[in-house]
């Protein structure tokens, strides 16, 4: 039987990593599909305090790691596939790789993920010229045009550092005003390479004879009309879905759009021992900082459970 068992490897996860081990809890980390989190799919993080100079958000992910497991941590690499309370009062945990783990207390720190437009021929364009992560494909696009679909911080982060690479870079929002951050915003329109194109949303991936995408059919929602735009990737960053779906059935309470309902100002789930940390609770923040000071709150959340089962 386990202390806790944190799920997730972002930085609410390793955060809470870091608080329970060093409070001799002995905790068992579950890394989830993408270890590391969102950040591994960053590049520079300008606003963690304590790096003046910038953090590349892989090492960042990578410190945060090492810390943890410093002081104890465990990691194991697999999924989490469902959560049931016991009669006991433990949480029993099965993953995909057909584990099955029991713990007194689970801090979920799971994230969310890039939402897809929904769009036909979606999945099979994926390694195509379709992608979420400039940062992991940018490079295998220089010296070509490419489009950035969204309005927000990575819509305008992304088009930015794609313009390392890319001959030109498309930002198509579906509105006349970004919702960025100011900094974030200007960087991106001050960028000669870079081509907003408003009020406009993508109809239709187009592709060549090999199946590789070729342009985006766009519909400008004001004028009504439809065009193309020749090129050879797309980035999407028009925001993220919790990763709760491995909760159904569990009984663990989800807000409408799917992110773990927090007791007022704990991280508390309805159920008890179950404790949530990081974007998978948060709609609003979504930060690094945010996510790993939520981790903190678990954890101390985690050990005063902990704590009075034992008194
Ligand atoms: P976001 O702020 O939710 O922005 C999503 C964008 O995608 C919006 O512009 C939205 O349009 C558009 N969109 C949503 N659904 C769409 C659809 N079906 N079709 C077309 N467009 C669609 O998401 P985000 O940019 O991923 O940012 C999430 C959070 O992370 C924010 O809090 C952000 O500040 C933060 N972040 C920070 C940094 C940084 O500081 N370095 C970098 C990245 C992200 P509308 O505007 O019309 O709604």
């Amino acid at each position: 039987m386990e202390n806790v068992i944190i799920i997730g490897t972002g930085c609410a996860g390793w955060t809470a990593a870091i608080y329970t081990a060093r409070a001799n809890l002995r905790p068992l980390v579950i890394s989830g599909e993408q270890p590391g989190g969102q950040l591994t799919t960053t590049t520079e993080v300008e606003n963690f305090p304590g790096f003046p100079e910038g953090v590349m958000g892989p090492d960042l992910m990578m410190r945060m790691q090492q810390q943890a497991e410093k002081f104890g941590t465990r990691v194991e690499y697999d999924r989490v596939e469902s959560l049931a309370k016991q009669e006991d009062g433990s949480l029993l945990l099965k993953t995909s790789g057909g584990a099955e783990y029991r713990a007194w207390t689970v801090i979920i720190a799971t994230g969310a993920s890039p939402r897809h437009l929904g769009l036909p021929n979606e999945k099979e364009l994926v390694g195509h010229g379709l992608t979420s992560c400039a940062t992991c494909d940018g490079a295998f696009y220089p010296d070509v045009p490419v489009a950035v679909i969204g309005g927000g911080d990575s819509a305008c982060e992304e088009a930015s550092f794609l313009t390392r690479f890319a001959s030109k870079v498309y930002l198509v929002h579906r509105r006349e005003e970004l919702r960025a951050s100011k900094i974030m915003a200007d960087r991106a329109l001050a960028n000669a390479k870079i081509e907003p194109v408003w009020n406009s949303e993508v109809k239709e991936y187009l592709t060549d004879e090999n199946g590789d995408m070729r342009a985006i059919l766009v519909h400008n929602r004001v004028t009504g009309a439809d065009s193309e735009i020749e090129v050879k990737c797309v980035f999407v960053a028009i925001g993220h879905d919790p990763n709760t779906a491995f909760l159904a059935g569990s009984g663990v309470e989800l807000d409408p759009d799917g992110y773990i309902l927090q007791d007022g100002h704990s991280t508390r789930s309805n159920i008890a021992g179950v404790f949530s940390a990081g974007d998978v609770a948060d709609h609003v923040y979504r930060q690094a900082i945010t996510a790993a000071g939520n981790g903190c709150q678990a954890a101390l959340d985690a050990e005063r459970y902990i704590a009075a089962l034992e008194s």
